[in-house]
């Protein structure tokens, strides 16, 4: 069997824990839990010819990869950086955690989901800065953990890259 470790990334509150329960147990809550910890959520999906079973690392409270950052790290295929589209101060604190990310794992595959996409009314991140980073290669998808829009597929993005298959395989 196949596992491989992925790391939530983002800024507080963007929906890191959101996305994750979406994806893997297809529900929403509007409640906020600022919890302390790390919570490793498991999902199979196939790949090309292969299964994969994705460990979905999330930490919890505020501010918390500066304490833990090399340890929670470490080990991981792949990472989604997560901002809130409503937000735009936490699309700059995705590009610092990219960097950070890749002095620990190296260059593995990532995605960046621009979250609350459902708000997209009250979006701050403008189009122009998303296209600077998709111009940089950086996988852009837009996605909301309340509505399901972009979830799956931005995943499995991210899982297709660790197996290193491209999008036309
Ligand atoms: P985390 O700190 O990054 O894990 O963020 P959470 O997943 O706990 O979400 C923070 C808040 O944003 C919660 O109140 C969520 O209900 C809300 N939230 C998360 N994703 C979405 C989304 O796609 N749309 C909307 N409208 N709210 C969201
Ligand atoms: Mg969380």
């Amino acid at each position: 069997m196949i596992q491989k470790k992925i790391c939530m990334l983002g800024a507080y509150a963007v929906g890191k824990t959101s996305l994750v329960s979406r994806y893997v147990q297809s529900l929403f809550s509007d409640k906020y839990h600022s919890t302390v910890g790390v919570k490793v959520d498991k999902k199979t999906v196939k790949a090309g010819e292969d299964e994969v079973t994705l460990l979905l690392w999330d930490l919890y409270g505020e501010d918390e990869f500066q304490k833990i950052q090399t340890s929670y790290l470490r080990g991981s295929a792949g990472y989604v950086l997560v901002v809130d589209g409503t937000r735009k101060e936490t699309l700059a604190r995705a590009v610092v955690l990219q960097n950070r990310a890749e002095e620990v794992t190296g260059k593995v595959p990532f995605v960046l989901m621009i979250n609350k996409a459902d708000l997209a009314a009250q979006w701050e991140v403008d189009e122009p800065a998303l296209a600077e980073l998709a111009g940089r290669g950086w996988p852009v998808f837009k996605t909301s953990a309340k509505t399901g829009a972009g979830v799956e597929e931005a995943f499995l993005t991210l899982a297709r890259g660790m197996m290193g298959l491209s999008a036309s395989d």
